[in-house]
């Protein structure tokens, strides 16, 4: 029988218990210092303990996975602490395409597959020298927010970024990439694509509650004014939301389009579970900054199902109980090879 693991860290808990839903076998890739605390959860047949993540690339633990037939789920744990060369040697197959992991984690690639899909990208600014309105500056990979910060000139830019460095958090511009911001309202719409059935599900949106800038809206603008001081995007939580029913259309388009760019641009496309992250502005156009190509942690609020979710199935199925179910069906039908890499 086909075992689910995954890394013990984001999702895990969500990931593990819904393979035992389905009645697959789960493990966890469990580093030392968290072993008590996963050693709580019955639904976790076997523990790998490691020191460290990156030991799953020895042949050690590679055998292990392979001796227990094992269908590694990747999460952003997996991609902050590994390199997108680290994540491909990965042995065990991977559940959905590890080669799109490298679009998410290269700004660049990642901005290309967007407009692929023809979806709304606030507009990059390739040298802060043009910085003239609002602008973000973001980090590469999945740094979480933590170091993001606003501006409006390339002097304070240069202000800003020096700090950053003085701090270690970069090494230098290369390490920034700049883009308009765009006032609204944040949406992350999560999504599960089938190749089995090729059939695309939206399965839920959730809110990030970032700090501090989320602190720093609760101060009026007088406090704000003296301050010497840079916020940040570090992602504390997530909460539920529901959006209008009139824009749902508009989002099955934008998943549908993504799915079918990432089939044209990274083979063999983007199957199982992806999030595209934005911002509704006064009309509700949706502008994209960003997608993660696999699970995300704001699926989590909805271990139970969500509202979106409950209109397809008729059990509560978390995002981590779909992989499951996919990986159940592909595993009957001997399709496995279609849904990892
Ligand atoms: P990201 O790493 O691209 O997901 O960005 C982290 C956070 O920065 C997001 O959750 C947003 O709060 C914020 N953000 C990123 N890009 C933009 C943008 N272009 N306009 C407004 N907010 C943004």
């Amino acid at each position: 029988m086909t075992t689910i693991a995954t890394l013990g860290s984001h999702c895990a808990l969500q990931v593990l218990k819904g393979a035992k839903d389905e009645g697959l076998k789960t493990l966890l890739v469990c580093e030392k210092k968290r072993e008590s605390l996963y050693r709580r959860f019955g639904f976790i047949d076997k523990l790998v303990l490691v020191d460290s993540f990156l030991d799953i690339l020895d042949s050690k633990y590679s055998k292990i996975l392979e001796k227990n037939d094992t269908v590694l789920i990747p999460h952003g744990t997996l991609i902050a602490q590994m390199s997108t060369e680290q994540i491909e040697s990965i042995k065990a197959p991977i559940f959905g395409n590890k080669w799109i992991l490298r679009w998410e984690s290269d700004r660049n690639l990642k901005e290309k597959l967007m407009l692929e899909a023809n979806l709304d990208v606030p507009k990059s600014i390739p040298n802060p020298k043009n910085i003239k309105r609002l602008t973000i500056a973001k980090r590469h990979g999945a740094a979480g927010g933590k170091g993001y910060f606003l501006t409006s000139s390339e002097k304070d830019y240069i202000k800003k970024r020096n700090y950053l460095i003085k701090t270690g958090l970069i090494k230098g511009d290369k390490d920034l990439y700049l883009q308009e911001y765009v006032m609204g309202v944040l949406a992350y719409l999560q999504f599960f694509y089938s190749p089995l059935k090729d059939e695309l599900e939206f399965f839920g949106v959730d809110k990030r509650h970032e700090s501090d800038i989320e602190g720093l809206a609760r101060i009026p603008s007088q406090q704000q004014m003296g301050m010497d001081y840079i916020s940040s995007f570090n992602v504390i939580g997530n909460s539920p939301m529901v959006l209008r029913e009139s824009l749902l259309d508009a989002v099955y388009g934008m998943g549908e389009r993504f799915v079918k760019a990432s089939k044209r641009l990274v083979k063999p496309g983007m199957n199982g579970p992806f999030c595209i992250e934005g911002v509704y502005d006064q009309d509700g156009k949706f502008w994209t900054f960003e997608f993660s190509a696999r699970i995300v942690a704001g699926t989590n609020i909805y271990m139970d199902g969500s509202p979106y979710s409950t209109l397809l199935y008729d059990v509560p199925m978390s995002m981590g109980r779909r992989i499951a179910r996919e990986v159940k069906t592909a595993t009957k039908q001997k399709k496995l090879d279609k849904i990892t890499t």
